[in-house]
């Protein structure tokens, strides 16, 4: 199969095909749409960017597109997703693919938002309803919306929904469905827990796998480095000045971490957002709008806010805490390797790290390149920040800011800012709910994840308020840094007056 036209799809979606762009159909495309225009449950073991969403929302077009609209409270096909973002970008896409078909209705609900909107669309009916959870579960209780005349049900991002805490509401949910119903479910890990509820939910599917972690691990130039967890806010700037990323996602294990990322590069000079779970949805929205856009080069998040983000031209992944889940670090890079794209993936590495890496090596079959910055990065010299302040500051060809450091105020040392413990570092950087002790051994298998365990330190935790509001918009002395890290022509780029 190797044309879009081989499926026998629609006009209305060939046009809307070619208004996309797309060519070729990706491999899960291929195995995936004659099957599911059939009928057939399936079983997609696939991450986000291998095309996954065309391959389910195609055919279920085609195959809602005869039938009548939904009727007032129903569905006639239900995603679940795990993340608000994932779900607003697979409305998105439905609705690209649907733009020309007539009357094919698309809502999109998640929770953090009111629900008064949309209880309004639920009422009048709805085609295809992409969901969260949490907030479907509201929605049926409260009377807003019933399943039991759904047709298509699709499980996305399943091992998310597990990390998250969601197979329980999943469960819950899906004993409102039909039993005569399609079943797609789609997972990128398959830990024994999903394997079980796939088993549960699918009737004989077909089973497509595509990119497995190894495929799309070899894609991207990666690289540790070995350095002290005090250290790691110096090796970052390092990195950021050394590498001039185009577009550089940053990872941290916690809510908190990010923001004091965002919040120490501002001070640092580089312009950055945040997005987590404590963000508000317009500040998530608007981070994440301002990277697609690329006027935010750098954006940090955590794992959970990052999944299904799908940004093109990610040119770094830089793992500021190394994941203690290895299928994370996988899901991470993969960020830099999208649509056959390649990228570089940096992980510093703590001494308490190791293990981690360890998994992720076992995991992913390969050991990767490293570099021992141990002893050589220097923790606590203010000068230290004023020099990459002024080598940031020369790649950006510009002045400080008003109101920033001036040549003179960096001759004139500020007192350091008040030291971290190491050990408070090391605390912040764990999930509150695991932080070892000191003298406790190294982390446990829970801790790492393993598949069947209990994960509850692996979960976002959401009462974790450490998250500050300061980290969006906020001007480093860089003064529009991004022009300094990615070295626009003169006159572009400039946030003021914009
Ligand atoms: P997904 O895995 O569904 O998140 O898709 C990843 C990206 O690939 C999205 O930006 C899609 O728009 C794009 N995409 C999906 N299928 C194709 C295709 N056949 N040709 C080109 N781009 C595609």
């Amino acid at each position: 199969m190797t044309s879009f036209s081989d499926f026998g799809l629609a006009d209305t979606l060939n046009r809307a095909l070619v208004d996309a762009g797309y060519e070729t159909p990706t491999p899960i495309q291929t195995q995936a749409i004659p099957d599911l225009l059939k009928g057939r449950d399936l079983l997609g073991i696939a991450q986000t960017g291998t095309g996954k969403t065309a391959a389910f929302a195609l055919p279920i077009l085609q195959r809602l597109a005869p039938g009548k609209p939904a009727a007032p409270r129903r569905v006639r096909a239900l995603i679940l997703s795990p993340t608000r973002e994932l779900a607003t970008q697979i409305a998105e896409s439905f609705k690209l693919y649907s733009r020309y078909m007539n009357h094919m209705s698309i809502a999109v609900v998640f929770g953090g938002v009111g629900h008064r909107p949309q209880e309004d669309r639920l009422k009048r009916g709805v085609d295809i309803l992409v969901a969260t959870p949490g907030r479907l579960m509201d929605h049926m209780a409260a009377g807003m919306v019933s399943l039991e005349s759904t047709e298509i049900f699709v499980l996305d991002e399943a091992d998310q929904m597990l990390d998250m805490g969601f197979v329980l509401p999943v469960r819950r949910i899906v004993k409102h469905l039909p039993k005569a119903r399609q079943s797609l479910f789609f997972s990128a890990t398959m830990p024994k827990e999903i394997g079980q509820l796939a088993g549960e939910l699918l009737f004989n599917p077909v089973t497509v796998s595509v990119a497995p972690a190894a495929t799309t691990v070899e894609r991207v130039d990666q690289r540790v480095i070995h350095v002290e967890t005090a250290a790691k806010r110096r090796l970052l700037l390092d990195v950021i000045v050394a590498e001039k990323p185009e577009r550089a996602l940053i990872f941290t294990r916690t809510k908190h971490g990010a923001d004091r990322v965002v919040r120490q590069l501002g001070q640092d000079g580089v312009d950055a957002a945040a997005i987590h779970g404590n963000k508000s949805q317009a500040q998530r929205e608007k981070a994440l709008a301002a990277f697609k856009a690329g006027t935010t080069q750098i954006l940090v998040a955590t794992d959970i806010a990052a999944r299904g983000i799908d940004v093109t031209g990610v040119s770094h992944v830089i793992n500021f805490d190394l994941p203690n889940i290895p299928e994370s670090y996988v899901h991470r890079i993969g960020r830099t390797a999208r649509a056959g794209a390649s990228g570089v993936a940096i992980s510093f590495c703590a001494d308490d790290e190791r293990p981690y890496l360890k998994d992720i090596e076992k995991v992913t079959r390969q050991k990767i390149p490293a570099e021992d910055r141990r002893g050589t990065i220097s923790v606590a010299e203010r000068a230290d920040t004023a020099e990459r302040g002024e080598r940031a500051e020369r790649l950006s060809g510009k002045r400080p800011q008003p109101g920033n450091r001036s040549g003179n105020q960096r001759n004139n040392r500020r007192p350091a800012p008040a030291p971290v413990s190491a050990e408070q570092q090391r605390r912040d950087a764990m999930p509150a709910a695991k932080a070892r002790q000191p003298g406790a051994a190294k982390p446990s298998h829970a801790a790492h994840g393993k598949p069947g365990q209990a994960k509850a330190s692996n979960r976002p935790n959401h009462r974790d308020n450490g998250a500050s509001e300061e980290s969006l918009g906020r001007v480093g002395f860089l003064a529009g840094g991004r022009d300094g890290l990615k070295r626009r022509p003169e006159g572009r780029g400039q946030r003021d007056g914009r």
